[in-house]
């Protein structure tokens, strides 16, 4: 099974991707996790963009699809996974029709796209409170505008090609977990 996981930033992607991997053996692939890591080993790559991280713009279509393409690859060749979770990955109309042309070649396919959404005042108050480097007042609010500017959009786009399910994001933890495996049973 592939899946992405899509919402807002502060929707809980992260927390819910780590949550369901195990159940079909998925690797849980997150852009931003990979960016950090880059960044902590201080790689020429996490050089670069260390900045667009701090500022909480989007580092480049080319850099994560990159990213992406390794790691997808490394799924496919793996014994232990089944499949994956992309988390903060489409977050571009270019990332998601680099997405497509990547998988296409690679002859896989995205199951779904599950979307946690989640008011903007609920993002704000979780994300001050999570106090990581680019979680403060002005970060997250430019990272708010990225989403609804150029990520949001990509929903049309998979709209009619791939099943998407809608899951309120503002619940419990367990209670978002529990929608997500029933929308995906
Ligand atoms: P959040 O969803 O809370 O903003 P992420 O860990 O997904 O956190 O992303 C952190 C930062 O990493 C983003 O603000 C952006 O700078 C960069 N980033 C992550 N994924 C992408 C992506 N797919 N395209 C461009 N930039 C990305």
């Amino acid at each position: 099974m592939n899946l992405v996981l899509f919402g807002p930033p502060g929707s809980g992607k992260g927390t819910q991707a780590d949550r369901i991997k195990d159940r079909a053996r998925l690797m849980h692939i997150s852009t931003g996790d990979l960016l950090r890591a880059a960044v902590a080993a201080g790689s020429e790559l996490g050089r670069k963009v260390e900045g667009i991280l701090s500022a909480g713009e989007l580092v480049s279509d080319d850099i994560v699809l990159a990213l992406i393409k390794e790691a997808v690859g490394a799924v496919a060749e793996s014994e232990e996974y089944s499949g994956w979770i992309l988390d903060g990955f489409p977050r571009t109309l270019g990332q998601a029709s680099g997405l497509d042309s990547l998988l296409d070649a690679a002859g896989q396919k995205m199951d779904s796209v599950v979307v946690l959404e989640v008011d903007r005042d609920e993002i704000m108050k979780r994300l001050l409170s999570r106090a990581r480097g680019d979680d403060n007042p002005e970060t997250i609010s430019n990272r708010l505008d990225v989403y609804e500017a150029q990520t949001k959009p990509i929903l049309d786009y998979y709209e009619g090609r791939v099943t998407i399910h809608r899951i309120d994001g503002a619940q419990t933890m367990d209670e978002v977990t529990a929608d997500i495996e029933r929308s995906l049973a």
